[in-house]
């Protein structure tokens, strides 16, 4: 289990203030301008070196992402940071709680991987639900101003930079990079065809790096406390200190800071009180956010909870939003209904986004009630396949995945389901 020593996040749960001069004796803006004197080439290599890969989902590695902005940025086209806070893939609730608890980990972050990337300022794109989250990251951002850490010479390093905090309006498809620069310069929340990438012309056109809340958070302190020190927890490629989310059907749900590739059955039994009902009334597991595909019980119990520990099953690590299902869960509803949220959240611009994922959670919706006929859980298989990889941006990807999972792992139960009604409806007939 990770030690205390080693949390990066030591106010998470909120029992200290999140203000300035409480997340000072934390640590956090103790001496960042001797952080960023070491230059902007040596701070991406520290961050190489660590291992760190972004927390938002894929999984990229941030000290490269960072590398691909211009050394030089043109005085008529600067370099952006935006930073994503659009949490809404349902079973992520991290990045609220940096947000709410340890706000000035983020602003630090930011002001350090602005430089290190020659970002002119940051933007913060926070969701439209989160109020009193967004109340509170403005009033901390108020204070680095008032004391001088952000703005003109921040932190006296000589470096000017500015944060701006923009809230969005609840829609999940903003939490996509492109349609969240989209956003922030005014038009509808879309997703842009890529290439170019934002890296060569992001927001207002200009080379833009977006990175998630957490992967911004993190930085500050391991420049702190050094590259080996991070890469220290976690199996290979899979480096660092991790939140985890775990929803659902454990005794005690909770969000919590771990070492990388802990395996599943330690992550809940030290942290969540174990599986409600025990561990043989374990079902199946969403591992990282509603958009992965979901893990049966047996194969998920040993499995180190990491990227390429979860991908080797099918799924993958996300936002390590982990969403457990006990036996008492209607697997094929509960899949239904995420392909529900996604049919609601397509933004509409291709047609096999917008079209199939509401024709497959019709198909869904009949499967869940066996009102289907068996060549059907083919038919959507394919449908799926036609759905993935043939959209502009992965919200495509995400509305299939779900299915495509259910049907490798619960074939026998969708049959099941098909069968008894039909055996239902022949009996009716028959007594008729
Ligand atoms: Fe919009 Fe869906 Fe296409 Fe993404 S995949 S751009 S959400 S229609």
């Amino acid at each position: 289990m990770l030690a205390d020593k080693d949390r990066i996040f030591t106010n998470v749960y909120g029992f200290q203030p999140w203000n300035l001069p409480a997340a000072q004796k934390r640590g956090d803006w103790d001496k960042t301008k001797d952080l960023m004197s070491i230059g902007q080439d040596a701070i991406i290599d520290k961050i190489k070196a660590s291992g760190l890969r972004g927390r938002g989902g894929a999984g990229f590695p941030t000290g490269m992402k960072w590398s691909f902005m211009p050394k030089e940025p043109r005085p008529d086209r600067p370099n952006f940071l935006v930073i994503n806070a659009d949490e809404s893939e349902p079973g992520s609730c991290k990045d609220r709680e940096i947000i709410r608890h340890d706000p000035h980990k983020l602003i630090e972050g930011a002001l350090i991987a602005g430089f290190a990337m020659r970002a002119r300022a940051a933007y913060i794109y926070i969701r439209g639900e989160y109020i009193r989250e967004a109340e509170t990251l403005f009033a901390a951002v108020k204070e680095a101003y008032d004391a001088g850490l952000l703005g003109k010479n921040a932190c006296k390093s000589g470096y000017d930079f500015d944060v701006f905090v923009h809230r969005g309006a609840g829609a999940y498809i903003c939490g996509e990079e492109t349609a969240m620069l989209e956003s922030l310069e005014g038009k509808k929340g879309q997703p842009r065809l890529k290439p170019p990438f934002p890296a060569g012309a992001g927001l207002y056109g200009c080379p833009t790096t977006v990175n998630n809340v957490e992967s911004i958070a993190v930085v500050p302190t391991i420049l702190r406390r050094g590259p080996e020190w991070f890469s220290s927890f976690g199996n290979e490629n899979n480096k660092g200190t991790k939140l985890f989310q775990i929803s659902g059907h454990v005794n005690k749900p909770c969000v919590v800071e771990e070492a990388m590739s802990i395996p599943f059955r330690e992550l809940i039994e030290k942290h969540c009180g174990g599986i409600r009902g025990g561990w043989d009334n374990l079902l199946a597991v969403i591992p990282g956010g509603s958009s992965v595909p979901l893990v049966p019980a047996a194969q998920i119990m040993d499995c180190p909870m990491d990227f390429d520990g979860l991908r080797a099953l099918g799924s993958g690590l996300g936002t390590a939003a982990v969403i457990v299902m006990d036996k008492s869960t209607d697997v094929v509803r509960a899949i239904s209904r995420l392909s529900y949220f996604y049919k609601h959240e397509s933004c509409g611009q291709c047609t096999p986004c917008r079209e199939g994922t509401g024709w497959m959670w019709r198909v869904m919706e009949r499967l869940r009630t066996g009102d289907a006929d068996i060549s059907e859980i083919d038919t959507l298989q394919q449908v799926t396949k036609q759905v993935e990889g043939h959209t502009i941006c992965a919200l495509g990807d995400a509305a299939a995945w779900p299915i495509q999972g259910l049907i490798r792992h619960f074939r026998p139960e969708l049959e099941r389901r098909i069968n008894e009604r039909q055996a239902g409806a022949g009996m009716q007939e028959a007594a008729e």
